[in-house]
Protein backbone atom coordinates (compact mmCIF):
# COMPACT_ATOMS: atom_id res chain seq x y z
CA UNK A 1 0.00 0.00 0.00
CA UNK A 2 1.06 3.69 -0.68
CA UNK A 3 2.54 6.14 1.88
CA UNK A 4 -0.19 8.22 3.53
CA UNK A 5 -0.19 11.41 1.56
CA UNK A 6 -0.22 13.69 4.31
CA UNK A 7 3.26 11.72 4.83
CA UNK A 8 4.72 12.69 1.60
CA UNK A 9 2.90 9.41 -0.26
CA UNK A 10 0.69 9.84 -3.20
CA UNK A 11 -2.82 10.92 -3.03
CA UNK A 12 -5.35 7.98 -3.09
CA UNK A 13 -7.47 10.54 -4.94
CA UNK A 14 -6.52 10.87 -8.66
CA UNK A 15 -9.47 11.55 -10.79
CA UNK A 16 -11.27 15.19 -10.84
CA UNK A 17 -13.79 15.53 -9.15
CA UNK A 18 -15.83 17.03 -12.10
CA UNK A 19 -19.74 17.57 -11.47
CA UNK A 20 -19.41 15.05 -8.66
CA UNK A 21 -20.41 17.55 -6.23
CA UNK A 22 -22.50 20.18 -7.40
CA UNK A 23 -25.46 21.10 -6.10
CA UNK A 24 -28.13 22.07 -6.98
CA UNK A 25 -28.28 20.47 -10.50
CA UNK A 26 -29.70 23.65 -12.48
CA UNK A 27 -30.74 23.28 -16.55
CA UNK A 28 -32.37 25.53 -18.17
CA UNK A 29 -35.14 24.40 -17.37
CA UNK A 30 -34.97 25.58 -14.00
CA UNK A 31 -33.42 29.04 -15.52
CA UNK A 32 -36.78 29.53 -17.72
CA UNK A 33 -38.87 28.91 -14.53
CA UNK A 34 -37.17 31.53 -12.59
CA UNK A 35 -37.25 33.76 -15.99
CA UNK A 36 -40.64 33.56 -16.30
CA UNK A 37 -41.62 34.71 -12.98
CA UNK A 38 -38.94 37.59 -12.89
CA UNK A 39 -39.86 38.94 -16.22
CA UNK A 40 -43.88 39.29 -15.53
CA UNK A 41 -43.01 40.72 -12.23
CA UNK A 42 -44.64 37.96 -10.18
CA UNK A 43 -41.53 37.68 -7.25
CA UNK A 44 -44.17 38.36 -4.68
CA UNK A 45 -47.86 36.86 -4.58
CA UNK A 46 -48.96 32.92 -4.19
CA UNK A 47 -49.83 31.61 -7.57
CA UNK A 48 -46.41 29.98 -8.56
CA UNK A 49 -46.28 29.01 -5.14
CA UNK A 50 -49.99 27.83 -4.71
CA UNK A 51 -48.96 25.05 -7.72
CA UNK A 52 -45.74 23.88 -5.86
CA UNK A 53 -47.78 23.53 -2.52
CA UNK A 54 -50.11 21.09 -4.68
CA UNK A 55 -47.77 19.34 -5.79
CA UNK A 56 -45.61 19.10 -2.95
CA UNK A 57 -48.71 17.54 -0.81
CA UNK A 58 -49.19 15.11 -3.62
CA UNK A 59 -45.08 13.79 -3.15
CA UNK A 60 -45.90 13.70 0.56
CA UNK A 61 -49.27 12.30 0.81
CA UNK A 62 -50.61 14.96 2.80
CA UNK A 63 -53.89 16.96 2.69
CA UNK A 64 -51.73 20.26 3.02
CA UNK A 65 -48.61 22.25 2.25
CA UNK A 66 -47.68 25.42 3.15
CA UNK A 67 -44.82 27.14 1.45
CA UNK A 68 -42.60 29.13 3.83
CA UNK A 69 -39.53 31.61 3.24
CA UNK A 70 -37.38 29.58 5.13
CA UNK A 71 -37.36 26.28 7.23
CA UNK A 72 -36.91 28.74 10.31
CA UNK A 73 -40.30 30.21 9.51
CA UNK A 74 -41.83 26.18 8.65
CA UNK A 75 -40.89 25.68 12.27
CA UNK A 76 -41.94 27.91 13.60
CA UNK A 77 -45.64 28.15 12.49
CA UNK A 78 -45.56 24.50 13.10
CA UNK A 79 -44.98 25.15 16.77
CA UNK A 80 -47.74 28.05 17.00
CA UNK A 81 -49.94 25.44 14.86
CA UNK A 82 -49.32 23.13 17.53
CA UNK A 83 -50.25 25.53 20.14
CA UNK A 84 -47.12 26.11 22.23
CA UNK A 85 -47.50 29.23 24.26
CA UNK A 86 -46.16 30.59 27.51
CA UNK A 87 -44.88 28.44 29.94
CA UNK A 88 -44.81 25.21 27.67
CA UNK A 89 -42.04 23.08 26.90
CA UNK A 90 -40.97 22.04 23.68
CA UNK A 91 -38.51 18.75 23.49
CA UNK A 92 -35.75 18.16 21.23
CA UNK A 93 -32.08 17.28 20.84
CA UNK A 94 -29.43 19.22 21.18
CA UNK A 95 -27.25 18.53 18.43
CA UNK A 96 -28.95 19.71 15.55
CA UNK A 97 -29.16 23.19 13.63
CA UNK A 98 -30.74 25.85 16.02
CA UNK A 99 -33.87 26.34 13.95
CA UNK A 100 -35.28 23.16 14.81
CA UNK A 101 -36.03 24.39 17.96
CA UNK A 102 -34.72 27.86 19.16
CA UNK A 103 -37.79 29.76 18.10
CA UNK A 104 -40.05 28.15 20.60
CA UNK A 105 -38.32 31.01 23.54
CA UNK A 106 -40.01 33.69 21.22
CA UNK A 107 -43.54 32.12 21.54
CA UNK A 108 -43.36 32.20 25.31
CA UNK A 109 -41.94 28.56 25.69
CA UNK A 110 -38.50 26.82 26.96
CA UNK A 111 -36.44 24.10 25.94
CA UNK A 112 -35.76 20.90 27.04
CA UNK A 113 -33.25 18.76 25.75
CA UNK A 114 -33.26 15.27 25.42
CA UNK A 115 -30.20 13.18 24.74
CA UNK A 116 -30.02 11.14 21.68
CA UNK A 117 -29.42 7.44 20.75
CA UNK A 118 -26.07 7.14 19.68
CA UNK A 119 -26.30 4.82 16.70
CA UNK A 120 -29.20 7.01 14.66
CA UNK A 121 -28.05 10.09 16.25
CA UNK A 122 -31.86 11.21 17.01
CA UNK A 123 -33.75 11.50 19.62
CA UNK A 124 -33.73 9.15 22.51
CA UNK A 125 -37.49 8.07 23.37
CA UNK A 126 -36.28 6.37 26.49
CA UNK A 127 -34.96 9.89 27.27
CA UNK A 128 -37.82 11.48 25.60
CA UNK A 129 -40.15 9.91 28.25
CA UNK A 130 -38.16 10.97 31.29
CA UNK A 131 -37.99 14.85 30.01
CA UNK A 132 -41.87 14.82 29.65
CA UNK A 133 -43.56 16.72 32.23
CA UNK A 134 -46.63 18.39 32.30
CA UNK A 135 -45.47 21.39 30.44
CA UNK A 136 -44.21 19.68 27.45
CA UNK A 137 -46.68 20.48 24.54
CA UNK A 138 -44.92 19.53 21.91
CA UNK A 139 -41.96 17.15 20.59
CA UNK A 140 -39.26 18.17 17.43
CA UNK A 141 -38.24 14.70 16.28
CA UNK A 142 -35.49 15.72 13.85
CA UNK A 143 -33.96 13.54 11.01
CA UNK A 144 -30.62 14.08 11.83
CA UNK A 145 -28.27 14.20 8.84
CA UNK A 146 -30.94 12.24 7.11
CA UNK A 147 -31.25 9.35 9.43
CA UNK A 148 -34.94 8.53 10.40
CA UNK A 149 -35.82 9.24 13.98
CA UNK A 150 -37.73 6.40 15.63
CA UNK A 151 -41.31 7.62 15.25
CA UNK A 152 -43.06 4.73 16.49
CA UNK A 153 -41.63 5.04 19.95
CA UNK A 154 -42.29 8.61 19.76
CA UNK A 155 -45.84 8.68 18.25
CA UNK A 156 -46.69 6.46 21.10
CA UNK A 157 -45.28 8.29 23.78
CA UNK A 158 -46.78 11.80 22.55
CA UNK A 159 -50.19 9.93 21.31
CA UNK A 160 -50.40 8.56 25.29
CA UNK A 161 -49.98 12.09 26.61
CA UNK A 162 -51.68 14.50 23.81
CA UNK A 163 -48.31 15.90 22.73
CA UNK A 164 -48.02 16.88 19.00
CA UNK A 165 -44.88 15.71 17.08
CA UNK A 166 -43.45 18.23 14.89
CA UNK A 167 -41.29 16.98 12.87
CA UNK A 168 -37.93 18.65 11.28
CA UNK A 169 -37.38 17.45 7.69
CA UNK A 170 -35.07 19.43 6.79
CA UNK A 171 -32.28 16.66 6.34
CA UNK A 172 -34.34 14.11 5.12
CA UNK A 173 -36.48 15.24 2.31
CA UNK A 174 -37.62 11.86 0.50
CA UNK A 175 -36.00 9.77 3.55
CA UNK A 176 -38.53 6.64 4.58
CA UNK A 177 -39.42 5.24 8.16
CA UNK A 178 -40.04 1.75 7.75
CA UNK A 179 -41.47 2.40 4.27
CA UNK A 180 -43.01 5.52 5.34
CA UNK A 181 -42.43 9.61 4.05
CA UNK A 182 -40.81 11.07 6.90
CA UNK A 183 -42.84 14.30 7.84
CA UNK A 184 -46.28 12.41 7.40
CA UNK A 185 -45.63 10.36 10.61
CA UNK A 186 -45.69 13.16 13.39
CA UNK A 187 -48.81 15.78 13.61
CA UNK A 188 -47.06 18.49 11.43
CA UNK A 189 -43.69 18.11 9.47
CA UNK A 190 -41.57 21.28 8.20
CA UNK A 191 -38.30 21.41 6.56
CA UNK A 192 -35.66 23.97 4.97
CA UNK A 193 -35.37 23.77 1.40
CA UNK A 194 -32.64 26.19 1.27
CA UNK A 195 -29.48 26.07 -1.38
CA UNK A 196 -27.27 23.56 1.23
CA UNK A 197 -30.47 21.00 1.83
CA UNK A 198 -30.90 17.95 -0.12
CA UNK A 199 -34.04 19.53 -1.89
CA UNK A 200 -32.25 22.92 -2.91
CA UNK A 201 -34.36 25.64 -3.89
CA UNK A 202 -32.70 28.47 -2.42
CA UNK A 203 -34.03 30.27 1.30
CA UNK A 204 -37.81 28.53 1.35
CA UNK A 205 -39.34 26.25 3.85
CA UNK A 206 -42.59 23.81 3.74
CA UNK A 207 -44.95 22.83 6.26
CA UNK A 208 -47.20 19.71 5.92
CA UNK A 209 -49.74 18.23 7.49
CA UNK A 210 -53.01 15.96 7.06
CA UNK A 211 -54.53 18.24 10.16
CA UNK A 212 -56.87 21.02 9.16
CA UNK A 213 -56.56 23.41 12.23
CA UNK A 214 -52.57 23.31 12.09
CA UNK A 215 -53.01 24.07 8.41
CA UNK A 216 -55.24 26.64 9.54
CA UNK A 217 -53.28 28.10 12.33
CA UNK A 218 -49.98 27.92 10.33
CA UNK A 219 -51.36 29.86 7.96
CA UNK A 220 -53.00 32.77 10.42
CA UNK A 221 -49.77 33.19 11.95
CA UNK A 222 -47.73 34.50 9.19
CA UNK A 223 -49.76 34.31 5.45
CA UNK A 224 -52.17 37.62 6.32
CA UNK A 225 -52.80 36.93 2.80
CA UNK A 226 -54.55 33.72 3.20
CA UNK A 227 -56.39 34.86 6.60
CA UNK A 228 -59.91 35.53 4.94
CA UNK A 229 -59.91 32.21 3.34
CA UNK A 230 -59.85 30.16 6.42
CA UNK A 231 -62.35 28.61 6.97
CA UNK A 232 -62.35 28.34 11.10
CA UNK A 233 -64.22 31.61 12.05
CA UNK A 234 -61.95 31.82 14.45
CA UNK A 235 -59.04 32.42 12.59
CA UNK A 236 -60.75 33.80 9.48
CA UNK A 237 -62.09 36.90 11.75
CA UNK A 238 -58.44 37.94 11.96
CA UNK A 239 -58.44 38.41 8.00
CA UNK A 240 -55.79 40.91 6.94
CA UNK A 241 -53.44 40.72 10.01
CA UNK A 242 -51.17 37.74 10.80
CA UNK A 243 -51.82 36.84 14.23
CA UNK A 244 -47.78 36.09 14.75
CA UNK A 245 -47.03 39.43 13.31
CA UNK A 246 -44.82 37.90 10.82
CA UNK A 247 -44.78 37.23 7.27
CA UNK A 248 -43.62 33.93 5.72
CA UNK A 249 -44.57 33.69 2.15
CA UNK A 250 -42.16 32.31 0.17
CA UNK A 251 -40.51 34.01 -2.57
CA UNK A 252 -41.56 32.59 -6.08
CA UNK A 253 -38.49 32.74 -7.57
CA UNK A 254 -38.02 29.84 -4.87
CA UNK A 255 -41.27 28.03 -5.88
CA UNK A 256 -40.57 28.17 -9.62
CA UNK A 257 -37.24 26.68 -9.20
CA UNK A 258 -38.59 24.58 -6.30
CA UNK A 259 -41.62 23.38 -8.68
CA UNK A 260 -39.06 22.07 -11.50
CA UNK A 261 -36.60 20.62 -8.91
CA UNK A 262 -39.25 18.53 -7.00
CA UNK A 263 -39.86 16.89 -10.94
CA UNK A 264 -36.30 15.67 -11.05
CA UNK A 265 -35.99 15.30 -7.18
CA UNK A 266 -36.58 11.51 -7.11
CA UNK A 267 -34.37 10.65 -9.39
CA UNK A 268 -31.48 12.31 -8.64
CA UNK A 269 -32.37 10.72 -4.57
CA UNK A 270 -32.13 7.83 -5.93
CA UNK A 271 -28.84 8.20 -7.64
CA UNK A 272 -27.17 9.97 -4.43
CA UNK A 273 -28.96 7.21 -2.25
CA UNK A 274 -27.01 4.36 -4.43
CA UNK A 275 -23.75 6.20 -4.82
CA UNK A 276 -23.56 6.84 -0.71
CA UNK A 277 -24.58 2.90 0.29
CA UNK A 278 -21.93 2.08 -2.20
CA UNK A 279 -19.15 4.06 -0.65
CA UNK A 280 -20.52 2.80 2.93
CA UNK A 281 -20.27 -0.78 1.52
CA UNK A 282 -16.46 -0.63 0.16
CA UNK A 283 -15.93 0.95 4.13
CA UNK A 284 -17.66 -1.86 5.49
CA UNK A 285 -15.51 -3.72 8.32
CA UNK A 286 -12.90 -0.75 8.40
CA UNK A 287 -11.57 -0.80 11.80
CA UNK A 288 -12.67 2.62 13.60
CA UNK A 289 -15.19 3.90 11.32
CA UNK A 290 -18.82 2.94 11.50
CA UNK A 291 -21.46 4.32 8.69
CA UNK A 292 -24.72 6.29 9.88
CA UNK A 293 -27.48 4.82 8.06
CA UNK A 294 -30.44 2.32 8.88
CA UNK A 295 -30.34 -1.03 8.00
CA UNK A 296 -31.04 -2.48 4.75
CA UNK A 297 -34.10 -4.51 5.66
CA UNK A 298 -35.53 -1.96 7.63
CA UNK A 299 -37.55 -0.43 4.79
CA UNK A 300 -35.76 3.01 6.27
CA UNK A 301 -33.80 5.23 4.22
CA UNK A 302 -31.41 8.40 4.27
CA UNK A 303 -33.64 9.99 1.61
CA UNK A 304 -30.91 12.91 -0.08
CA UNK A 305 -27.94 12.17 2.27
CA UNK A 306 -27.83 15.70 3.24
CA UNK A 307 -24.48 16.32 5.05
CA UNK A 308 -23.88 12.65 5.88
CA UNK A 309 -21.75 11.81 8.50
CA UNK A 310 -19.72 8.75 9.78
CA UNK A 311 -19.24 7.30 13.64
CA UNK A 312 -15.04 7.17 14.41
CA UNK A 313 -14.35 4.71 16.91
CA UNK A 314 -10.98 6.00 18.44
CA UNK A 315 -10.14 2.97 20.69
CA UNK A 316 -10.40 0.98 17.28
CA UNK A 317 -7.34 2.76 15.69
CA UNK A 318 -4.69 3.32 18.66
CA UNK A 319 -6.66 6.62 20.05
CA UNK A 320 -6.04 8.42 16.87
CA UNK A 321 -7.95 11.65 17.58
CA UNK A 322 -10.54 12.59 15.11
CA UNK A 323 -8.81 15.66 13.68
CA UNK A 324 -5.25 14.11 13.29
CA UNK A 325 -7.96 11.51 11.01
CA UNK A 326 -9.73 13.94 9.44
CA UNK A 327 -6.51 16.04 8.38
CA UNK A 328 -4.78 12.53 6.62
CA UNK A 329 -8.08 11.44 5.27
CA UNK A 330 -7.96 14.91 3.67
CA UNK A 331 -5.11 15.27 2.31
CA UNK A 332 -5.90 12.30 0.28
CA UNK A 333 -8.06 13.84 -2.01
CA UNK A 334 -11.31 13.80 -0.67
CA UNK A 335 -13.60 15.87 2.05
CA UNK A 336 -13.28 14.59 5.90
CA UNK A 337 -14.93 17.23 8.42
CA UNK A 338 -14.90 16.82 12.25
CA UNK A 339 -17.66 17.29 14.32
CA UNK A 340 -21.58 17.92 14.02
CA UNK A 341 -23.53 21.14 15.09
CA UNK A 342 -23.13 22.82 17.87
CA UNK A 343 -24.74 21.78 21.19
CA UNK A 344 -27.41 24.08 22.21
CA UNK A 345 -27.61 23.00 25.72
CA UNK A 346 -24.56 23.99 26.53
CA UNK A 347 -24.67 27.99 24.29
CA UNK A 348 -24.88 30.65 26.42
CA UNK A 349 -27.96 31.48 23.91
CA UNK A 350 -29.47 29.07 25.93
CA UNK A 351 -28.07 29.74 29.56
CA UNK A 352 -27.59 33.15 29.91
CA UNK A 353 -29.41 35.82 27.52
CA UNK A 354 -32.05 37.58 28.74
CA UNK A 355 -33.53 38.38 24.65
CA UNK A 356 -36.96 40.27 25.72
CA UNK A 357 -35.84 41.68 29.07
CA UNK A 358 -37.57 39.66 31.32
CA UNK A 359 -34.54 40.20 33.88
CA UNK A 360 -33.77 36.93 33.71
CA UNK A 361 -32.30 34.27 30.75
CA UNK A 362 -35.48 34.01 28.48
CA UNK A 363 -34.88 30.35 28.86
CA UNK A 364 -36.27 30.78 32.34
CA UNK A 365 -38.19 33.51 31.89
CA UNK A 366 -41.75 31.86 31.64
CA UNK A 367 -40.97 28.53 33.32
CA UNK A 368 -41.43 27.52 36.71
CA UNK A 369 -38.65 25.44 37.26
CA UNK A 370 -34.98 25.83 35.65
CA UNK A 371 -35.11 23.95 33.19
CA UNK A 372 -30.97 24.44 31.75
CA UNK A 373 -28.94 21.73 31.41
CA UNK A 374 -25.33 21.93 32.66
CA UNK A 375 -22.58 19.83 30.63
CA UNK A 376 -22.61 16.24 31.50
CA UNK A 377 -26.58 16.23 31.53
CA UNK A 378 -26.56 14.55 27.53
CA UNK A 379 -23.82 12.29 27.96
CA UNK A 380 -24.80 10.49 24.42
CA UNK A 381 -24.94 13.99 22.45
CA UNK A 382 -21.94 15.25 24.76
CA UNK A 383 -20.19 12.10 23.77
CA UNK A 384 -20.83 11.49 19.89
CA UNK A 385 -20.24 15.23 18.89
CA UNK A 386 -16.81 14.60 19.59
CA UNK A 387 -16.79 10.77 17.20
CA UNK A 388 -18.63 12.53 13.89
CA UNK A 389 -17.08 13.79 10.48
CA UNK A 390 -18.37 14.64 7.56
CA UNK A 391 -18.07 12.13 4.09
CA UNK A 392 -18.11 13.27 0.58
CA UNK A 393 -21.73 13.74 -1.18
CA UNK A 394 -21.90 12.20 -4.32
CA UNK A 395 -24.33 13.21 -6.37
CA UNK A 396 -23.24 10.64 -9.30
CA UNK A 397 -23.06 6.53 -9.48
CA UNK A 398 -19.72 6.28 -10.70
CA UNK A 399 -18.36 3.27 -8.82
CA UNK A 400 -14.61 4.12 -10.02
CA UNK A 401 -14.67 7.24 -8.97
CA UNK A 402 -16.76 6.75 -5.55
CA UNK A 403 -13.47 3.61 -4.81
CA UNK A 404 -10.82 6.40 -5.07
CA UNK A 405 -12.49 8.30 -2.31
CA UNK A 406 -13.36 4.83 -0.41
CA UNK A 407 -9.64 4.21 -0.55
CA UNK A 408 -8.49 7.54 1.18
CA UNK A 409 -10.46 6.63 3.87
CA UNK A 410 -9.40 2.63 3.98
CA UNK A 411 -5.67 4.45 3.40
CA UNK A 412 -5.84 6.19 6.83
CA UNK A 413 -7.32 3.55 8.71
CA UNK A 414 -5.15 0.57 7.77
CA UNK A 415 -1.78 2.73 8.47
CA UNK A 416 -3.37 4.56 11.55
CA UNK A 417 -0.51 3.67 13.44
CA UNK A 418 2.04 5.87 11.52
CA UNK A 419 0.04 8.70 12.36
CA UNK A 420 0.04 7.87 16.31
CA UNK A 421 2.13 9.60 18.82
C1 LIG B 1 -31.40 24.17 7.78
C2 LIG B 1 -32.15 23.69 8.93
C3 LIG B 1 -33.27 24.37 9.46
C4 LIG B 1 -33.64 25.78 9.10
O1 LIG B 1 -33.86 26.05 7.81
P1 LIG B 1 -33.52 27.44 7.11
O2 LIG B 1 -34.13 27.27 5.77
O3 LIG B 1 -32.04 27.59 7.08
O4 LIG B 1 -34.18 28.51 7.90
C5 LIG B 1 -33.99 23.76 10.47
N1 LIG B 1 -33.64 22.56 10.97
C6 LIG B 1 -32.56 21.91 10.52
C7 LIG B 1 -32.23 20.58 11.13
C8 LIG B 1 -31.77 22.45 9.51
O5 LIG B 1 -30.67 21.81 9.11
Amino acid sequence: MDKLAILGGPKAVQTSADDMFTWPIITEEDEQAALEVLRRGGMSGTDVTNQFEKEYAEWFGSKYALGHNTGTSSIHSAMFACKVGVGDEIICQSMTFWASVLQAMNLGATIVYADIDPVTMTLDPADVERKITDKTKAIVAVHYFGHPADMDAIMEIANARGIKVIEDVSHAHGALYKGRMTGTIGHVGAMSCMSGKSLAIGEAGMLITDDKEIYERAAAFGHYERTSSLESPELSKFAGLPLGGFKYRMHQLSSAVGRVQLRHYKDRMNEIDRSMNYFWNLLEGAPGLRAHRPPKESGSTMGGWYAAHGIYEPEELGGLSLQKFCEAVRAEGTSCGAGANLLMHLHPVLNDADVYGHGKPTRIANSESDVRQAEESLPATERMSERLYSIPWFKHYRPEVIKEHAEAFRKVVAQASELNG
